[in-house]
């Protein structure tokens, strides 16, 4: 049985849908003022597996990631600039989508945009006037939290010990209570402005995403994440926004991943300690390390993130990719059907009840990886003592398939050369094979100097990319 611990309740759960098969899944997206990093990475490449865990267990998701492509820094960016916010948004969310393909990160069904949603909003606000949860106030419209009396819930806030200026809301209007925030900003100079039925203004941040979630996956949905951080008092919010508005209960299951941190502190842009995928990219990490490193330590433990760490999720995912390669291209004998088949069934049938029981509990990564690696070593005996059948071969790669599709990192990438350093490949098998040694190895320095390496297998010469020095 499928459980997580779920942030609202703070305990381990059993995961009941809604309306099973289908999984309604709401997950914060991307601020678009700049490229996203690494540690908003780590909570999409969270959410990834999730998503890719449940359909793996015979769910049916529907994925709605929102595009906040107006708020605070949004606008102060694109002001910074000198250009329309929406050719600032354009340029990070082309980059977004780059990045989380570079990821292997499934695209989720919709991604909503904040700007594309003001009628939606606007009908919530007037709802929550509507109802006594919100008021306005010299142009700009707040929600009461005093008429909510589930506030705090989620984040366990104590809302007494509130005080004026915490981070309640950082915006700076007019309000009954310093604890109520806004969900209709009034026009500010150099800000865009939309003329609604509230009058002129702008969204609040919160209320994008309980527009769009309810929008897209219903009043009353199953799963919605985000990183710690969301969860006061963005998350708060949207939960006081939604049931305030419709009596429903918004979301079944909570789930917030912890963060990322360099030197032991969070990673964010203000704080400048920040790395982008790109910068990992150009020290020469492929983008499958990266995944790996951020996937591999549980998604509710901080994740201390070290060029250590990454070396050590490159060799990973190169072990596994090595793997992948022996038992495609070791040649099948007949023998080996004879020797191997009742251990590799067995080992293959042991592995996904392993993986499997895992990552039912709360996505417990670290035991199924354990497993995965378990039958490597194991495959690896066996392939020594006893080669490989065409049906065990068959077997094996249908395990790692579907591992695949949960982790997104076991079947090596499809990697390309350019004609000419293929060109230059073949003629060194054309040198080995007429023992011409000289231009042989001559051929392989100029091909390591390209960065490719390549390495001589009894099933013929396979070459690989190398990755480039790294600098600390
Ligand atoms: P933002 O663009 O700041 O709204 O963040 C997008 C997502 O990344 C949210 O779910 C945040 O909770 C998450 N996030 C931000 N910083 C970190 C971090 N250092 N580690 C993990 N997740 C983060
Ligand atoms: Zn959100």
């Amino acid at each position: 049985m499928l459980r997580f611990m779920n942030t609202l309740g703070k305990c381990l759960e059993d995961f009941v849908p809604i309306a099973p098969p289908r999984v309604g899944l709401y997950t914060c997206g991307p601020t678009v003022y700049d490229h996203a990093h690494i540690g908003n990475f780590r909570t999409y490449v969270f959410e990834d597996l999730l998503r890719r865990y449940l359909e793996f267990r015979g769910y049916d998701v529907h994925h709605v990631m929102n595009i906040t492509d107006v708020e605070d820094k949004t606008i102060a960016r694109a002001n910074a600039e000198g250009i329309p916010l929406h050719e600032l948004t354009a340029r990070y969310v082309e980059a977004f989508f780059e990045d989380i393909d570079a990821l292997g990160i499934l695209r989720a069904h919709q991604y909503p945009r904040a700007t594309e949603h003001i009628p939606e909003m606007v009908e919530q606000i007037e709802k929550l006037i509507a109802n006594g949860h919100a008021y306005a106030q010299d142009g700009s419209v707040f929600f009461r939290i005093s008429t909510f009396p589930g506030y705090g819930r989620l984040s366990g806030m104590d809302m007494d010990g509130i005080q004026p200026g915490a981070r309640v809301d950082c915006d700076e209007y007019e309000k009954e209570d310093v604890r109520d925030f806004a969900l209709w900003k009034a026009p500010k100079t150099g800000e865009p402005v939309w003329q609604t039925r509230l009058g002129p203004g702008r969204p609040g941040w919160h209320i994008e995403c309980s527009s769009m979630s309810m929008k897209y996956l219903g009043a009353s949905f199953d799963i919605h994440t985000g990183g710690v951080d969301n969860i006061f008092p963005h998350h708060e919010n949207e939960i006081a926004q939604a049931e305030g508005c419709t009596g429903a209960p918004f979301v079944r299951y909570w789930l917030h991943s912890e963060h990322l941190l360099v030197n032991q502190e969070k990673m964010s842009k203000s704080k400048q300690n920040f790395y982008t995928l790109r910068d990992l990219l150009a020290r020469g990490y492929p983008a499958r390390a990266l995944r790996y490193a951020l996937i591999s330590v549980h998604y509710r433990k901080p994740l201390n993130l070290t060029m250590d760490a990454l070396d050590a999720a490159a060799a990973a995912v190169e072990r596994l990719a090595d793997f992948h390669r022996r038992i495609v291209e070791l040649p099948a004998t007949a023998a080996a059907a004879a020797a191997g088949s009742n251990r590799v069934v067995d080992a293959v049938r042991q592995t996904e009840q392993d993986v499997t029981e895992a990552l039912d509990e709360d996505l417990g990564v670290s035991t199924a990886l354990g497993a995965v690696f378990d039958f490597v070593r194991e495959m690896n005996r066996i392939l020594d003592e006893s080669g490989v059948s065409t049906e065990d071969r068959a077997t094996v790669l249908g395990l790692w398939r579907k591992l695949d599709d949960i982790f997104g990192v076991f079947q090596p990438p499809v990697e390309e050369l350019s004609s000419e350093l293929l060109g230059l490949v073949r003629q060194r098998e054309a040198a080995r094979r007429d023992r011409r040694w000289k231009d042989a190895d001559a051929l392989r320095d100029t091909l390591l100097d390209a960065g490719v390496v390549l390495e001589d297998t009894p099933a013929g010469t396979r070459w690989k990319r190398r990755r480039a020095a790294t600098t600390t």
